[in-house]
């Protein structure tokens, strides 16, 4: 039976991607050795990472002066990475999830933070839209999607100062006005690549502004001059992220895949909304295009365990719902065809006639 991967992260990748990623890993570039096998300054390696970066910014028409990196640690460090290069004396956060509190977290350790404004009172199913920005902070830090609950901010904000932004789990899924952030940060296993590596996009004069003293790798500066190959990067994940890159690429840019989100979420939240069952769990002008969540609608709750089991029997994989919205998530990265989502809605139907 045909699988439909809705999982959340790590999650779908074009399956050419795969393919490509696997063969490399036995036999890389004609050398009859592994990529896991190399030195990552082996002499074909470099050009892996310079390929990727150029794409990067091909694809995203990154402008002039910024940098983009690969590195290690997840998007989980970037949290304490992000105050410890930017954070002087007061950073702005917008609330909208646990990986925002969780970034606030470690802001927290380097200075004053603010909470401009939080969607906790509604466990986050919306984004906030009445706020002020301080303009005496040192930046502003948003998570454009959140995977757990289903939200996103599917635009360029306008910000009076640095925006820094979380974009693990809407990366490459519609162009951007990279010109507007100072950083963009994201764990590449939800959108981009394998899990391993993180992907960081950088502006350079944006970087030296605090007065502390940053550990070598904790420090951008170090990644930018020394090219993402301060120390040995995650290889086999970059590969990876390269031919993700190409793909999109292929299939017509960031464009193409914002195109294609949007064709997806049409089809499942039509469904949502049309399913005497289901309903959205996130507030209809809030709606990720990423992570499409819903539950069952209060008098149908008892079929839960049921729709999974359901869904799973047709094929369905990663539909259950985090455990802080409960019910269903089906997370339609830029892998996830029509055909997926098509698949899933008449698994809804179906169950829907059932009952
Ligand atoms: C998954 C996720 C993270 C955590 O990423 P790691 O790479 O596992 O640290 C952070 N932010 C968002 C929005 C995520 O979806």
């Amino acid at each position: 039976m045909k699988k439909y991967n809705f999982n959340a992260g790590p999650s779908i990748l074009p399956r050419e991607v795969i393919e490509q990623t696997a063969a490399a890993c036995l036999d890389f570039d004609n050398s009859g050795l592994s990529l896991m096998e190399i030195s990552h300054r082996a002499k074909n390696f470099q050009p892996v990472v310079d390929e990727a970066e150029a794409l990067m910014k091909e694809l995203l028409d990154i402008p002039e002066g910024y940098k983009v990196l690969f590195l290690g640690g997840g998007a989980s460090l970037e949290f304490c990475m992000v105050p410890f290069n930017f954070l002087e004396k007061k950073a702005a956060y917008l609330n909208t999830g646990v990986w925002a509190t969780k970034a606030m977290k470690e802001a927290k350790l380097f200075g004053e933070v603010v909470e401009i404004a939080s969607s906790a009172d509604k466990n986050f199913t919306y984004i906030p839209q009445n706020y002020t920005i301080p303009t005496d902070a040192d930046y502003l830090h948003i998570t454009t999607n959140n995977t757990i609950y289903g939200t996103e901010i599917r635009e360029d904000i306008d910000s009076p100062i640095p925006l820094i932004a979380d974009m693990s789990s809407d990366f490459l899924s519609r162009p951007l006005d990279v010109s507007k952030y100072a950083l963009i940060y994201g764990g590449a296993q939800k959108n981009l690549a394998m899990a391993g590596v993180t992907f960081v996009i950088v502006k350079e004069d944006a970087l030296g502004k605090v007065s502390r003293q940053i550990p070598t790798m904790l420090d951008y500066r170090t990644h930018v001059k020394k090219g993402s190959m301060f120390n040995t990067p995650p290889v086999v994940p970059i590969y990876s992220a390269l031919m993700n890159l190409r793909y999109i690429k292929a299939h017509g840019g960031v464009k193409a895949m914002d195109k294609l989100a949007h064709q997806r979420a049409e089809i499942v939240y039509g469904e949502i909304d049309r399913n005497k069952l289901f309903v959205g769990t996130a507030e209809e002008s809030s709606r990720s295009l990423m992570n499409l969540t819903f539950v069952l609608k209060p008098e149908y709750q008892d079929l839960q365990d049921e729709f999974l089991a359901f869904a799973t029997s047709k094929g369905m994989v990663g539909v259950k719902g985090h455990r802080d919205v409960g019910g269903f998530r089906a997370s339609c990265y830029n892998a996830m065809s029509i055909e997926g989502c098509e698949a899933l809605v008449a698994c809804m139907k179906e169950f829907e006639a059932k009952h």
